[in-house]
């Protein structure tokens, strides 16, 4: 769409400050989004370089691997529209399903005769629907459904990655909701050349240069003695920046553990969602082989003792050898391998032995483990929906004192939390709370709005129905200047939802 490549357009002038504390995606988006609607913009970021939970590995196989988000969950999403606007090539993710179950490994048509596969299926795939009032665990729901103990393994495999903790972490009613709320599509997708970082840095080159690295904020002063004092920021090396507005868009474990001091402190409830929302360990573990013993078409493995999921990393495509699996693991098994540390792909070499008669151990070539448990300034592997816990991530996403405003996949309260798009989401989120809280002079208003509607229409349709409180007058204006600059009637109309009849109306 030609009308926001925007380099043209008006931007308007904006003597707020905003300081974004972390360079994961969230971050990127709310400084790429703040950077065109005027404002001065600085990201602070703990570690030594930004994309946070995206980092790729690309000298470990003939093609790059992610070792942290790697799925595009769904076609109808700001991630997805970011990745189409950027011309990427992408696949689609599938490929068969390997069920690993008494010593035996079974297709899914294997499988399908047993009345208690069937069961454990179709108990996965209904757990939207779940309606009771009460929130209690996964594990118990399971048990309460009839899943047989021998199908145990197999349900912690099948879900558990998903919504990233144990059976036992997760509850019923939680699930359901975010389930329910999903609205990102339900194909996945891959990414069929090169890594989300690449296109992380073309997307949002213009502000890659507002980001300050290795700056550990330790603590942020919002106390006001009125509206215009400036919070100020403090990070490891004592050096204090001053802000406007703060966008917090830093992984929960760290509020969990309280790295970060505030004054005023955070209020009790804010406090209690910082708490009962979760987030547990995850680790990636890479692991490439001298051949292929897992057979031509296999996508994913379920049911390994050690780990929940083992998928054929180069599938569809992206590599021409195939000779690389993917671990990932979360909860209490993910810590048990965090204990181990190098030792760890020992325990996926038995896993894989087990499952392919000793061939894992004879053709493994090396391994590359991410524990993201282990780094530093993450933690774990995302939040996940714990009992009674769905409520919180609304009020974990309140702006407090219309200056510290909370994003990152974790303050997502409308069914995105633990994704890529829905940490974006968060980040638009949260700079559509600031323009609500700056004054905007009225001559910059509907500059505003051209930018802030551009935006939206670059990446997502979706968020064009944030636009609809719009007045007419602004909408008129708009409609008055992309007409300035001979824009066509239809695209205004698209744009500004007016009438064709309303906007020939302006010329005359
Ligand atoms: C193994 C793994 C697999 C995943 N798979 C998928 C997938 O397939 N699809 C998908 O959509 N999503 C996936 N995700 C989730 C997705 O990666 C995250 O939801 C998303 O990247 C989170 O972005 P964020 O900006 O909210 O947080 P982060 O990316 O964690 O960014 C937060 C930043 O804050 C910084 N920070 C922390 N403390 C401080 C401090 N005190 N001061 C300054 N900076 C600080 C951190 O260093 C970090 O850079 C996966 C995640 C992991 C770990």
């Amino acid at each position: 769409m030609a009308f926001f490549e925007g380099a043209e357009l008006p931007r308007p002038q904006n003597s707020a400050k905003i300081v974004i504390i972390g360079a994961g995606i969230t971050g990127l988006y709310a400084a790429y989004l703040a950077e065109r609607l005027g404002f001065e913009v600085e990201i602070l970021e703990a570690s030594d370089r930004y994309g946070g939970r995206i980092l790729p590995l690309n000298d470990f196989a003939d093609f790059p691997i992610e070792l942290g988000a790697e799925e595009i969950h769904g076609d109808n999403s700001i991630w997805f529209q970011l990745l189409e606007h950027h011309k990427a090539e992408l696949i689609k993710d599938d490929g068969e399903e390997l069920y690993f179950l008494d010593n035996q490994l079974l297709t899914r048509k294997d499988l399908m005769p047993d009345e208690d596969f069937r069961l454990t299926l179709n108990f996965v795939e209904n757990l939207w629907k779940y309606e009771g009032k009460e929130d209690f665990s996964l594990f118990e729901y399971a048990q309460q459904k009839g899943i047989p103990k021998r199908y145990f393994p197999i349900l912690e495999s099948l879900v558990e990655n998903t919504y990233g903790a144990p059976l036992r972490k997760i509850g019923i009613k939680s699930i359901a909701e975010f389930d329910n709320n999903w609205s990102a599509g339900e194909r996945n997708f891959l990414l069929k050349k090169g890594n989300y970082l690449e296109i992380i840095e073309e997307v949002f080159a213009p502000i890659l240069d507002k980001i300050r690295l290795n700056q550990i904020v330790q603590k942020i002063n919002y106390q006001s003695d009125n509206s215009e004092s400036k919070i100020k920021i403090t990070t490891n090396n004592k050096t204090e920046f001053l802000a406007d507005k703060v966008i917090l868009t830093v992984p929960l474990p760290i509020l969990k553990d309280g790295d970060i001091a505030f004054s005023p402190v955070l209020p009790p409830e804010k406090l209690e969602a910082i708490r009962t929302i979760g987030m547990d360990a995850g680790m990636k573990i890479i692991l490439k082989f001298k051949k292929r013993f897992w057979g031509e078409d296999t996508g994913i493995i379920y049911g390994g003792r050690f780990a929940q999921q083992y998928w054929m990393t180069g599938y569809g495509g992206k590599s021409a050898e195939n000779q690389v699996l993917t671990a990932l693991i979360c909860g209490e098994r993910a810590k048990f391998l965090s204990s181990q540390d190098a030792e760890a792909t020992s325990f996926m070499l038995k896993d894989l032995d087990a499952m392919f008669d000793q061939k894992a151990s004879q053709h493994f070539e090396k391994a590359h483990i991410i524990d993201w448990y282990k780094e530093p300034h993450i933690r774990g592997l995302y939040s996940y929906p714990a009992p009674n816990s769905e409520q919180f991530r609304t009020i974990l996403a309140q702006p407090i004192a219309g200056k510290i405003f909370f994003a990152g996949e974790a303050t997502n309260d409308f069914g995105h939390f633990a994704t890529v798009h829905g940490a974006m989401e968060t980040g638009y989120r949260a700079i559509d709370e600031i323009l609500d809280t700056v004054e905007i002079h009225q001559e910059d208003k509907s500059n505003f709005e051209i930018q802030k509607m551009g935006l939206q229409n670059k990446f997502t349709a979706e968020f064009q129905a944030l636009s609809n409180w719009m007045n007419y007058e602004i909408r008129m204006e708009i409609a008055e200047k992309m007409l300035q600059k001979n824009y066509a009637v239809d695209e205004i109309s698209e744009l500004t939802s007016l009438d064709l009849r309303e906007i020939k109306k302006i010329n005359n």
